[in-house]
């Protein structure tokens, strides 16, 4: 029996600002979102594992390299501390290369799942797109639409076809509405 519940954390746009039209290639370019610290805390106080799912196409469209990207991962873990991520896994791909792993695509969700006997029915996915809560709900889990960076346009951009558990200002609201689950 799973017995693990797991959120699945966006990063860019959800945990970390994204500028955009900017590819984030360097450490020194990763920001958090003020309220994302409390957030993770909520998460690892209600038993949550924390996962981070990141299309990065970036490195398919030779922005950037996986190398540097790791680089960038391995910072971003030291910024969270103890509330480090469990593991951080990407898609390199470009859209073109129609892979099995780019969000909304369940691949990277479902190596996790088994990797770590994730009891998804009562597990989320938090995202800044539609492509997140699609990846969710796909996967079994609920999804929570978060408003900032693309989080807006996207609901002015798909309105009700984004069909999420809940939408919520940032990251912190999420861990709010989650708590007031438990
Ligand atoms: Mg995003
Ligand atoms: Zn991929």
């Amino acid at each position: 029996m799973p017995t693990v519940k797991a959120v699945f954390l966006d990063r860019d746009g959800t945990l970390i600002y994204e500028k955009p039209g900017r590819y984030l290639r360097y450490p020194r370019q990763v920001k958090l979102y003020k309220t994302a610290p409390a957030a993770l805390k909520i998460f690892k106080k209600l038993g949550y594992e924390i996962f981070i799912v990141s299309n990065q196409s970036g490195i398919g469209r030779g922005y950037f390299t996986a190398e540097e990207t790791d680089k960038v991962h391995n910072h971003l873990q030291k910024m969270l501390g103890p509330c480090r991520a469990r593991e951080i896994v990407y898609c390199p791909h470009a859209p073109s290369e129609n892979c099995a792993c780019r969000k909304p695509k369940t691949l990277l969700g479902q190596n996790l799942v088994k990797k770590y006997n994730i009891d998804i029915s009562r597990s989320f996915v938090i995202g800044d797109k539609k492509s997140d809560i699609d990846f969710g709900n796909a996967l079994g889990a609920r999804g929570i639409l978060v408003r900032t960076a693309n989080g807006n346009a996207q609901i002015k951009k798909y309105g009700a076809q984004i069909k999420a558990a809940k939408v919520t200002n940032n990251l912190l609201g999420a861990a709010a509405y989650i708590k007031g689950l438990s």
